[in-house]
């Protein structure tokens, strides 16, 4: 690969460099001060990457007001991604074209490639037929235009508020440089790592995948399989249990007037989506197979998806029923809705592992 991007080989290089050559220091002057300066420094980069480069203006999976948009376009001048501008136009041709050479960081051109490399390799300008809407954005434009001043400014500030509790040492390397390297390694991982190594729930067509461990150092991003395959929905870790700090907060922030239109999908849909999808993916791709294990799983993924289709509507026109339902018939409705809940979660897991099937029997790509 030849380097294009020499700026950002020279600024990735020379941050590593320095965090190798100035780490000793940071050992022999270090302080808890520091590491809570890092922590802090570093969970107001990921979220404002996260909530805001991410899942609003990528994605728009929500809106938010003037105040909150400056919040998070001056915070996430910590992590040092580039301009919302840039970051939505690359992370938008991620989504159109994932997996294919006009994916920037394609994960088939390898894990280091889609971790790093890409950075040094990927200079197409920015398409206004692609982020058209920032374009409009006053304050979306501001930052991009004034980037490299407001993160010196945003950065020399934190080095100084550090130099306050700390020794001058311990306050660049632990406020600035350690914490430019944790997140911009966290955030790369969600291009390398989320498309490598996890468990695909949602969407088996898509080299994306949901990684719980990843979940936490990314503030619920590693979820990846969900948001590839429901993109604009605000949530990336749709289950209660599931590590999403990022969906609490904008949940939160829409309580107090500062988000609101949070876009999510139900649960049925999505899978009602992904049954369909996934079905026509495998039926095309097994149309040229013509052995008898090929014409017993057309015939199973016909059967399945028609089954799953049905007990889905059942379920949703249950549930419809339910919420105009008097109290009395209420508690009937409520057992008819639990059963057929269970009913379609069996159909779902059999789904699963029939896509599974399907997938490993005919190395299908993805
Ligand atoms: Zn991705
Ligand atoms: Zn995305």
């Amino acid at each position: 690969m030849r380097i294009k991007n020499w700026g950002i080989f020279g600024f990735v290089a020379g941050y590593h460099l320095l965090l190798i050559a100035l780490f000793p220091f940071y050992i022999a002057h270090f302080s808890w001060s520091s590491l809570v300066l890092m922590l802090i420094t570093f969970s107001l980069a990921g979220i404002s990457i996260t909530a805001g480069y991410h899942r609003l203006f990528s994605h728009k999976s929500y809106e938010a007001n003037p105040f909150y948009e400056w919040v998070v376009l001056i915070t996430s001048t910590l992590a040092i991604q580039a301009s919302a501008l840039r970051w939505s136009n690359d992370h938008r041709l991620h989504h159109s074209f994932v997996d294919t050479d006009k994916d920037p960081y394609s994960i088939k051109k390898g894990f280091w490639y889609a971790h790093i490399l890409w950075l040094f390799d990927f200079n197409e300008p920015i398409n206004p037929r692609i982020v058209g809407d920032l374009l409009k954005n006053p304050r979306v434009m501001f930052q991009d235009k004034y980037y490299g001043w407001l993160t010196l400014a945003v950065n020399a500030a934190v080095f100084g508020i550090g130099c306050l509790f700390m020794h001058p040492w311990a306050a660049l390397v632990g406020g600035v440089i350690l914490r430019v390297f944790a997140i911009q390694h966290c955030t790369w991982l969600i291009n390398s790592l989320a498309h490598t190594w996890g468990a695909k729930t949602y969407s088996q067509e898509l080299s994306a995948v949901d990684n719980a461990v990843l979940a936490f150092f990314t503030f619920g991003e590693g979820y990846h399989n969900y948001h590839h395959a429901i993109a604009n929905d605000y949530r990336n870790g749709v289950r209660w249990y599931q590590f999403d700090p990022t969906k609490w907060l904008i949940w939160t922030a829409s309580k107090i007037g500062l988000t609101k239109n949070l876009r999510s999908i139900n649960k049925i849909r999505v899978q009602q989506t992904l049954v369909s999808k996934d079905k026509e993916l495998f039926l095309k791709r097994i149309s040229k197979e013509f052995d008898e294990t090929a014409a017993q799983l057309r015939h199973k993924l016909e059967e399945l998806s028609a089954a799953f289709e049905e007990k889905a509507g059942a379920l949703t026109n249950k549930l419809k029923e339910l919420k105009e339902a008097t109290a009395e018939r209420r508690k009937l409705l409520i057992l008819e809705v639990r059963q057929l809940q269970k009913e379609l979660h069996i159909l779902w897991k059999s789904w699963i592992s029939l896509s599974q099937f399907t997938v490993k029997k005919y190395s299908i790509a993805y």
